[in-house]
């Protein structure tokens, strides 16, 4: 989201339950008043809206004259919250930090390291975990008054990666909520969550994406040139598993093109051209082995939706049954940290074997 949008609960697409969820907070109706819980627990999968909810519920309670649920996008709030600088609105994410080398760095960061705007333009890495340090330092600056004498809002993107000690911490923290505080907690798995947090939090529940709505979100945020065709579409949206963070992932990386290409190479009997091509696009991922892993993985992913459309159109699973203990097998070297360059040979090699055995 470029930083001069304003986060809104109107951008969020296909998910109803939590959209009502959160207007439900910001409006009153005759049968209920509005009513903002101290703690909300958005669970669900990774790149169906969940953080954009987070970050346009927040702006709606900053805003000073929200109307309808929608932030005002006229006062001062509003304005912090569009260009991502509001220090009441403390963000903390695996993605992007803040990171601190050690407890007194942390102890001497503001606010302003828990903007989103702090973050904006640096390279997101890989996700690396919440640290514990991080989170006490965002609990010690939310225990302070605001700074806009108002409501304080902390997203906390994801649970899932907070570390083990950091999530006793924040469990003390929402058994006794500093003063007009809402926390906004993102997990993916609900099962993982402790009850003890669990029972705390409001549960809004996120769910995998239609895969209409993903096609229109991809028209929206996709420049022409850069937009699938219908049969590429078709690659994506099976990719995708119902997210939209994948299936921009999937179109980004080239994977419904160089990567599928290759990967029709590779279950075609035309040999070690398409192990090249393969290893080509593995290798564009950069240098690092763990993203190159993450692209054999899309790969195996997408051969094996290629193999299950062939076998629909053929009416007969024998080849795809054939190849299924090919892919699994490249799957496991993978996360045996296998070198890339051999889970792909190898794929090769057990493909061309079973090939001969059914033909
Ligand atoms: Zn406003």
């Amino acid at each position: 989201m470029a930083s001069s949008e304003l986060p809104s609960i109107g951008a969020l697409r296909g998910q109803e339950t939590a959209t009502r969820a959160f207007r439900a907070a910001l409006v009153a109706d005759t049968s209920s008043p509005a009513r903002v819980a101290g703690a909300y627990l958005l669970h669900g999968p990774r790149g169906v809206g969940r953080a954009l909810a987070a970050l346009g519920f927040a702006t709606a309670l900053l805003c000073r004259a929200p109307v309808d649920a929608q932030p005002c996008g006229r006062c001062k709030p509003c304005h912090l919250c569009a260009a991502a600088t509001h220090p009441d609105l403390l963000v903390v994410s695996a993605e992007t930090g803040p990171r601190f080398r050690d407890d007194g760095e942390s102890l001497r960061a503001g606010p302003g390291q828990f903007t989103r705007a702090h973050h904006a333009g640096k390279k997101a890495g890989p996700r690396r975990g919440i640290q514990v340090r991080a989170l006490r330092r965002l609990l010690d600056l939310l225990s302070l008054s605001a700074a806009a004498g108002g409501r304080k809002v902390a997203v906390i993107d994801s649970l899932d990666e907070v570390e083990d000690e950091g999530v006793a911490t924040l469990l003390k923290s929402l058994e006794e909520p500093p003063r007009d505080t809402t926390f906004l907690v993102l997990a993916r798995d609900i099962d993982s969550v402790p009850d003890t947090i669990v029972s705390r939090c409001q549960r809004v529940r996120f769910r995998p994406l239609a895969p209409p709505v993903i096609s229109a979100i991809l028209a929206e945020r996709l420049a022409p040139e850069e937009r699938p065709r219908p049969e590429e579409l078709r690659l994506v949206l099976g990719l995708s598993q119902g997210s939209v963070g994948r299936a921009l992932d999937a179109v980004r990386s080239g994977l419904h093109h160089e990567g599928a290409a290759a990967m029709t190479g590779l279950l075609q009997p035309s040999g070690p051209v398409g192990v090249e091509a393969a290893r080509d696009w593995v290798q564009a991922a950069g240098r690092e082995l763990a993203a190159q892993r993450e692209r054999v993985r899309a790969l195996l992913a997408l051969g094996l939706l290629m193999a299950r459309d062939r076998a629909a159109r053929s009416g007969t699973a024998d080849e795809l049954e054939s190849l299924l203990p090919a892919f699994s097998a490249g799957l496991e070297a993978c996360d045996a940290n296998v070198s890339p360059d051999l889970v792909l040979h190898a794929l090769w090699a057990r493909v061309r074997r079973a090939r001969r055995l059914t033909t």
